[in-house]
């Protein structure tokens, strides 16, 4: 008698361990699906940026898988399922998501707002193949990544109107590391001994012409433009002609082509990351677009030879 009491009770708690389970499952499953803002970033650094931005009401994802570069890539179904099941889409613009248009034309707008941080800054231009390109690589500026910090609070207020200042305080303080890195790139590059750099692609000219740099690139707008041999011997000899000692390539790209023109000229290889992508180590050690900009000014002072 007394054992069958004891293991009713032990049923008893069993039963109510796993309802408390099972609703407590639920109930977290159902604050992700209805209370958090669900965002989709194209690739890094918007990802960065959004959930600097969304903080902890928002589940943001990001496009681009980690260690890819955006330049070439074509969302999958499941991207499109992801889009749209958002509420929030968020795009570079200029010319840097091929498939901007497509999305553009199959989201529906009632349920999906598209913003694009980049519009309006994307000024420069590129000749490409011997025509002229719209230059996407405004997030590389820091005082251009403010405006886009702008333009992507703007739109998290729009979705998520209840939330907006919120939304605003965490745009602000990311608006201020940005700041501080802007303050810190003027100071540092101030007195260098030169202010060439030659890049693997060309995606430093806003970061160039806003510290008074000049940029040659080995390849063109994107990281896998194959660059012909008379544009290798120009970049060689461009090199060779201004004494350049720093030759410097991509995390993300091999960097094959910067080691031959820095053999022929006697310079050395640095790494100067356009922030394209984090490949999968990079964010397991913590760095990120504020770290690796840093450590992209590290790396242009030695080039530079700046004081
Ligand atoms: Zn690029």
């Amino acid at each position: 008698m007394k054992r069958n009491i004891t293991v009713i009770l032990l049923l008893i708690i069993l039963v109510g361990l796993v309802f408390w389970a099972v609703k407590k499952n639920q109930s977290s499953s159902r604050n992700i699906d209805s209370n958090n803002l669900q965002v989709v970033a194209s690739f890094y650094p918007l990802y960065f940026f959004a959930s600097s931005i969304g903080g902890d009401k928002a589940e943001v994802s990001n496009i681009v898988p980690a260690g890819a570069e955006p330049h070439d890539y074509e969302p999958t179904s499941g991207d499109l399922v992801n889009m749209e099941n958002s509420q929030l889409i968020i795009l570079n613009g200029g010319g840097l998501e091929s498939w901007q248009d497509n999305v553009q034309k199959n989201i529906n707008p009632q349920k999906t707002k598209i913003v694009v941080a980049g519009a309006g800054l994307t000024t420069g231009q590129v000749t490409e193949d011997s025509h002229m390109g719209i230059d996407p690589h405004v997030w590389l500026d820091p005082l251009l990544a403010e405006k886009m910090v702008d333009t992507i609070a703007q739109g998290f207020g729009q979705v998520d109107p209840a939330n907006k200042n919120y939304y605003v305080a965490n745009a602000d303080i990311l608006k201020n590391q940005l700041a501080k890195l802007d303050a810190q790139y003027r100071q540092d590059l101030k007195s260098c001994a030169k202010k060439d750099i030659i890049t693997s692609h060309s995606a430093f000219a806003y970061l160039a012409a806003e510290y008074g740099l000049r940029q040659v690139s080995i390849a063109g707008m994107t990281p896998d433009a194959e660059p012909s041999p008379a544009q290798l011997a120009a970049v060689t000899k461009f090199a060779k002609d201004n004494n350049v000692r720093y030759i410097f390539f991509e995390s993300l790209v091999s960097p094959k082509l910067a080691e031959t023109i820095s053999r022929e000229v006697g310079a050395q290889t640095l790494v100067l990351d356009p922030l394209e992508g984090l490949s999968g180590e990079s964010a397991a050690q913590g760095k990120s677009y504020i770290t690796i900009m840093q450590a992209n000014l590290t790396n242009l002072k030695t080039a530079l030879q700046c004081q």
